[in-house]
């Protein structure tokens, strides 16, 4: 029988990871469906459990709904307890397990697909929410030279500095002023608006990186700020957003499917 997986959030139509799931299935030879379950905003927990009810073998979570699909969740890895947020869940004969493949997914797309180091460089993360959260820990793990987290409400980054610990440093926005780092990585949702993190100029050094989590058919206001202010490359969250998706199969089938054909794909459409 096919096993269903979905992907639930609100809103879920704009969903990308249907088709890149339809792919990964089609490419290891496995049996599966995944669809788009567009759950209310006070209605997670009852929608999460009548997928279940009804067969379904795992969740991809997405906005707003990652904190709470931590709490819903029986059974965590560790990098989904470092980030109190879930975006995939996987439904086991006696637990829900809850995983968190965002940061694996980032981490991935900086070192593997842009071919860039993380490793001795100065990071600049924006944004204090579960995106943010959820990939300290893979970060860190890289051994950047430091991580800083600027935040507008500074109170959120300080919480995390405290969290994470050495090697985490929170700033407020302006205090980024006469600051130069390596990587720059929008996890705020200030694109999705079409506002901007309020970040100082000049912050990105010689050869840098700017990096928006957010993707659309568009490059982002975000990312062309970067361009006027000198980073060297860009990327938008699509190369992310498969390598979470690859990392969430992977959970579910014990199967690593290939990315590059699904981006290459991706990035044509
Ligand atoms: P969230 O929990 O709602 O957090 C939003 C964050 O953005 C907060 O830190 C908030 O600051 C900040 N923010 C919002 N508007 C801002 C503005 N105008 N200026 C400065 N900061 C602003 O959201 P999230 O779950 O972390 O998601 C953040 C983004 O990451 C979304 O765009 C999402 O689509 C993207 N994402 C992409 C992928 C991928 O695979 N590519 C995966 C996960 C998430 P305050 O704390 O001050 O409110």
């Amino acid at each position: 029988m096919t096993d269903r997986y979905a992907v639930i959030g609100n809103p879920v139509a704009h969903s990308k990871s249907p088709g890149i799931h339809a792919h990964f299935a089609h490419a290891t030879g496995e049996d599966i469906e995944y669809g788009r379950l567009l759950a209310p905003l006070d209605g997670f927990r009852e929608t999460v459990q009548r997928f279940h009810a009804e067969g379904g073998r795992g969740l991809n979570v997405t906005l707003p709904f990652k904190e709470e699909a931590y709490r819903l969740a029986t059974a965590h890895s560790a990098r989904a307890r470092a980030a109190e947020a879930v975006n995939t869940l996987r439904f086991d004969a006696d637990a829900i397990f809850g995983d968190n493949t965002d940061g694996a997914g980032l981490v991935r797309d900086i070192r593997i697909n842009l071919g860039i180091a993380v490793a001795g460089r100065r990071v600049l993360l924006l944004g204090a929410g579960g995106a943010a959260r959820g990939v300290i820990v893979p970060l860190l793990a890289e051994q950047p030279r430091d991580l800083t987290i600027a935040n507008r409400t500074l109170e959120r980054a300080r919480i995390l500095e405290q969290q994470f610990g050495p090697g985490v440093r929170a700033s407020s926005y302006e205090a980024l002023s006469g600051s130069r780092f390596d990587i720059v990585i929008n996890a705020t949702s200030a694109s999705l608006t079409g506002a901007l993190p309020p970040l100082p100029e000049r912050v990105y050094a010689e050869g840098s990186l700017a990096y928006d989590m957010l993707y659309g058919s568009a490059i982002t206001p975000f990312l062309q700020r970067a361009r006027v202010e000198g980073a060297a490359h860009i990327a938008d969250g699509l190369g992310m957003l498969v390598e979470q998706a690859a990392e969430s199969f992977f959970i579910w089938r014990g199967v690593r499917p290939e990315t590059g054909a699904v981006l290459a794909a991706l990035r044509t459409a």
